[in-house]
């Protein structure tokens, strides 16, 4: 990817007029200091979207989409930022710069190039192994499975065999030098510093980017003893796991057309799905997705449909993806299929369409949750109705839109015959008590951040001075554990290293954060006005965090036996006390 020199960046985002940029797409209306319209990024009647010109971002209310002008053209026209900053500057006549590159970075984009072409040679090789006549026993394997030669094509899988420098000697031969096979990740280093072949003995699927340059393989053993099952690429220079997801190069187009992209686990759910003739089809290699692949998706589709096995739903990789994208913002879906059954093997016995069929029967996910649990309880006694909302709550608490949270606890209020006033209120506890399994990284939840995080954020955007004057006052661990630490912390940082404006920050925050600063950000008022006010509370707040980590640390040696844990408890009380002397001359001050 084009690195571009931030000084051209800010320049083109100041010629960039965001509302210019917006209207091409949507009808805009100026309603005070802003610009309203409907959202082009979700249905509505009433407008929810708004444009801050001054401040060059847009957030919608309704869906919780924000960013700059740039994120907008990212989002609206599905292409990556190279692309989106090349739109801008030809639409506004500005000249790419060239690119600025250092000796390093020359050096890396060189490098990148090289285990590019090592990746790309390698894939061939293996696919040649595959089809030599000692890749006839690998081919009958493939065959068993039920994938046939097109497909096996298709995918580009190949065959590593058995020996154990046999890439490696035909790509030294090529040319390329041992140490940058040992980079690419194709050779591994033993502790006599002799290098061997990553993968021998496996059936590999080459794992590319979606522009279809392959980047990493996985290996699958053929041997029943062979340990591990599968064997992964390493992270190299270029790369890394959790980013990329598995066949989008073959799907994109597909998963465009049709709005929703099938995820499957498997690389052979993965071949049995396509080539049923449901190109539509990512798979997450076994792991739960992360928010990066989400981001990849999202530029195709806003909705996945997963199958789910009924025996295994609710927990696993599986589970986690699901709740990663309805935090994400995406539509979810569930297939369920039979017990015991996952893609490859309904496909197999069943057809491709009757795969299809359970597609587009397929359930809205949190629908399915809440039958399914439902299921699981006799809501006609007290005893069951409680668990089956305690179960429920956390659910409710990770959906990231308030609309639809309400919509889910009225669901649950005439399931449970409980007024809805009564889970609408437990759920709002549910939010802001943090019950939720992601990290604030992934998940800044508007109703989980303080005001004194509320009152910087908006300041930052609005009042940039104050509030890095108030923010650079905290230290690093001041914000560990806040709800939206991550995105103050990147303020500091910015700031110390090459100034801070409220266009740099926009611009690195995760999807997930930006959204979360453009909704303070379109506030009229700061939550809190003054930033020393927030620092104080902020500062405050570690103290109790730390506070409660030694109280419970105390609970526990108190629980092994107060006697032999005396010095230690004695220890912590001290530190307690300190903390507690600390809290007072804060609150004092
Ligand atoms: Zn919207």
């Amino acid at each position: 990817m084009a690195l571009f020199p931030q000084r051209f960046i800010d320049d083109l985002k100041q010629q960039a007029d965001i509302v210019v940029v917006i209207q091409d797409y949507v009808s805009l209306k100026k309603a005070g200091a802003t610009y309203k319209g409907l959202c082009p990024f979700h249905g509505e009647k009433t407008p929810s979207f708004q444009v801050n010109r001054d401040k060059g971002f847009f957030h919608c209310f309704g869906c919780g989409v924000g960013g700059d002008v740039i994120k907008f053209l990212e989002l609206h026209e599905k292409v990556g930022f190279t692309d989106a900053v090349r739109q801008l500057a030809q639409r506004f006549g500005m000249a790419l710069p060239e690119l600025e590159q250092s000796d390093e970075q020359r050096a890396s984009a060189a490098e990148r190039e090289t285990l590019l072409k090592i990746h790309e040679v390698a894939a061939a090789w293996f696919r040649e192994q595959l089809e030599s006549p000692a890749g006839a026993r690998v081919r009958n394997f493939v065959a068993s499975r039920g994938v046939t030669p097109e497909s096996s094509a298709a995918l580009g899988i190949g065959f590593a065999p058995p020996g154990r420098d046999l890439l490696k000697r035909a790509l030294m031969k090529q040319g390329f030098a041992e140490a940058t096979l040992v980079r690419a990740g194709l050779l591994t280093q033993r502790e006599d510093r002799s290098t061997i072949d990553r993968f021998r003995n496996r059936l590999m699927f080459p794992i590319s980017r979606d522009n279809g340059s392959v980047i990493a393989f996985g290996g699958r053993a053929l041997e029943a003893d062979q340990q591990p099952k599968y064997l992964n690429s390493p992270e190299t220079p270029i790369y890394t796991k959790g980013r990329t997801l598995y066949g989008l190069n073959l799907s994109k187009s597909a998963i465009q057309k049709t709005g929703f992209a099938v995820l499957v686990e498997g690389y052979f759910d993965f071949a049995q799905v396509y080539q049923a003739g449901l190109h539509g089809v990512v798979a997450s290699s076994g792991t739960a997705l992360t928010p990066q692949q989400a981001q990849q998706l999202r530029r195709f589709a806003g909705k996945v449909v997963l199958s789910f096995d009924p025996d295994a739903a609710g927990q696993g990789a599986a589970a986690k993806s699901c709740e990663m994208l309805v935090a994400e913002g995406f539509v979810v879906n569930v297939a369920t299929l039979p017990a015991g059954e996952d893609p490859d093997t309904f496909v197999r016995k069943r057809g491709g369409q009757a795969y299809g069929e359970r597609l587009k029967h397929s359930q809205p996910y949190l629908e399915y949750l809440l039958d399914r649990s439902a299921a699981g309880h006799d809501l006609n006694t007290d005893e069951g109705r409680v668990k089956f909302l305690n179960e429920m709550l956390p659910i409710a608490g990770r959906i990231p839109d308030v609309a639809m949270r309400d919509l889910f606890a009225d669901r649950l209020a005439h399931k449970t015959r409980v007024t809805e006033d009564v889970v609408r209120a437990q759920i709002r506890r549910a939010v802001s008590q943090k019950q939720t399994t992601f990290s604030p990284r992934e998940l800044p939840n508007l109703g989980q951040v303080t005001k004194a995080e509320k009152g910087l954020i908006w300041l930052l955007i609005h009042d940039s001075d104050r509030a890095l004057a108030a923010l650079m006052a905290l230290e690093p661990m001041d914000l560990k554990g806040l709800s939206a630490g991550s995105v103050l912390d990147l303020a500091r940082k910015l700031n110390e290293d090459r100034g801070f404006s409220p266009a740099a920050l926009l611009e690195r925050l995760t999807m997930a954060e930006a959204n979360l600063v453009t909704a303070i950000a379109s506030e009229r008022e700061p939550h809190v006005h003054d930033a020393e006010g927030c620092v104080h509370v902020i500062r405050r707040l570690r103290c109790e965090r730390e506070r409660a980590a030694i109280q419970s640390e105390i609970d526990r040696l108190q629980a092994q036996g107060a006697a032999e844990r005396a010095v230690e408890i004695d220890a912590l009380l001290t530190r307690k006390r300190l903390l507690l002397q600390q809290m007072n001359a804060l609150i004092e001050s």
